[in-house]
C-alpha cells in the first residue's frame, strides 16, 4: 500500500499568496550562508533542510491509497486534479481499477470531480463508494444547469455509485474497507482501508471535540492496529471555542483518544484555510508539546499533513 496526500486544506482552495511567498524567499535569503548558494547541489541540500522551502499546500481534501492494480482516491478536493494528471503520465489511468470513496458531499470534497481526465474517457469503468444512497445524485448536481459545462449524463465513462453498509467490513476490489459515521452538518462517513496487513484510516470531516468523551473508545477502536491515522484537526484549541457547530475538531482530542492506540503514525489534517504555513507549524508544535505532556508513552508519531506527503507500507 502507498498512501498519498494531494489536497490537505479544509473548506476552501487557498493559493499561496506573493505576500507568503515574499516571506518564504525573504526568510531563504535571509538564512542562506555563500556555502549553501556555491553550487547547484549546495542550493539543493539547502532548500531539502530549510523550513521555508515548501508549504502545506492548499488544496481541499483529495488522498490517494495505491493498492497492487487498483487506486483509491479518498474524497475529490481540488487536488484530485494533480493526482489526475499523475494517473495519466504513469499510465495507470487506463490499467488500474478506480475506486472512489466519499465522506461527504460538501463543496471542498468534491469540486476536484469534474476535472478528473477518466470520467471523459469512453467506457471507462469508474466505482464511487460513500455511506450515502444518492450519490450519483449528489455529484450530478455539482455538473447540472448553470454550474459546469458538461453534464453528467454527457460523460463517456461508466461511472457506477455504491452505498455502503455501517455496520460490516465490505470488500472491494483487493481492498477491504470499513466506514463509520462522522460527526458532522448532514452526514459523513470516516474510512478505513486495509490491504495486505496494512492499514490506513481517513476521518474528516467531524466534530468530535463537542463532546469527546461520548465516542472516544469507538474512535480508538476503530483505528487499532491501523499504520495512517488522518484526522479532522482544522482547528487550534481556542480557535475552536468559535467554531462550534461548524464540524470540525482540534488535534487534542485525536491524542488523548490515541494515547494507548497501537498506531503508525497521527496526521493533522483539513487545515483551516485562514491558516497561514506559520500558523499550521505553530498549531503542530502545540500538538507534539500536548502529545509530550498527555501521552508520554505514545508510540506512534505526529505530523501536520502536506501535499507530497507519502508513505509506502510494503505489504506483510
Ligand atoms: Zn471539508
Ligand atoms: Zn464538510
Amino acid at each position: 500500500m502507498r498512501v498519498k496526500l494531494w489536497g490537505v486544506r479544509g473548506s476552501l482552495a487557498t493559493p499561496m499568496t506573493s505576500a507568503q511567498l515574499r516571506d518564504k524567499a525573504r526568510a531563504l535569503l535571509a538564512e542562506a550562508k555563500p556555502a549553501d548558494l556555491a553550487n547547484p547541489q549546495a542550493i539543493e541540500a539547502y532548500l531539502d533542510r530549510t523550513p521555508h522551502s515548501w508549504t502545506y499546500g492548499g488544496n481541499t481534501s483529495c488522498v490517494e491509497v495505491e493498492l497492487d492494480n487498483q487506486t483509491c482516491i479518498l474524497d475529490a478536493g481540488t487536488g484530485l486534479r494533480s493526482l489526475g494528471l499523475n494517473l495519466k503520465n504513469d499510465g495507470r489511468d487506463q490499467k488500474h481499477a478506480l475506486h472512489f470513496f466519499f465522506t461527504h458531499f460538501h463543496w471542498d470534497h468534491i469540486c476536484g470531480f469534474p476535472y478528473f481526465g477518466p470520467i471523459y474517457m469512453p467506457g471507462r469503468q469508474i466505482d464511487v463508494w460513500s455511506g450515502r444512497s444518492d450519490a450519483q445524485r449528489l455529484l450530478t448536481t455539482q455538473m447540472d444547469d448553470a454550474h459546469f459545462p458538461v453534464k453528467w449524463n454527457m460523460l463517456k465513462s461508466v461511472i457506477t455509485c455504491h452505498q455502503l453498509p455501517e455496520d460490516q467490513a465490505t470488500t472491494v476490489g483487493e481492498a477491504t474497507v470499513r466506514i463509520m459515521p462522522l460527526i458532522h452538518p448532514d452526514k459523513a462517513y470516516g474510512y478505513r482501508i486495509d490491504h495486505k496487513g496494512r492499514s490506513v484510516c481517513y476521518l474528516t470531516d467531524t466534530e468530535v471535540s463537542k463532546n469527546p468523551n461520548k465516542v472516544a473508545e469507538h474512535y480508538a477502536q476503530f483505528v487499532d492496529g491501523a499504520d495512517v491515522v488522518i484526522v479532522d484537526a482544522m482547528y487550534g484549541f481556542l480557535d475552536y471555542h468559535d467554531h462550534i457547530n461548524f464540524g470540525h475538531s482540534t488535534i487534542f482530542n485525536f491524542i488523548d483518544f490515541f494515547r494507548d492506540a497501537d498506531i503508525g503514525e497521527l496526521v493533522i489534517f483539513h487545515h483551516d484555510p485562514m491558516a497561514s504555513d506559520p500558523q499550521v507549524t505553530r498549531l503542530f508544535t502545540d500538538a507534539k508539546r500536548y502529545t509530550e505532556l498527555v501521552a508520554p508513552t505514545a508510540k506512534w508519531k505526529l505530523s501536520a499533513a502536506s501535499e507530497g506527503q507519502h508513505w509506502d507500507l510494503p505489504g506483510r
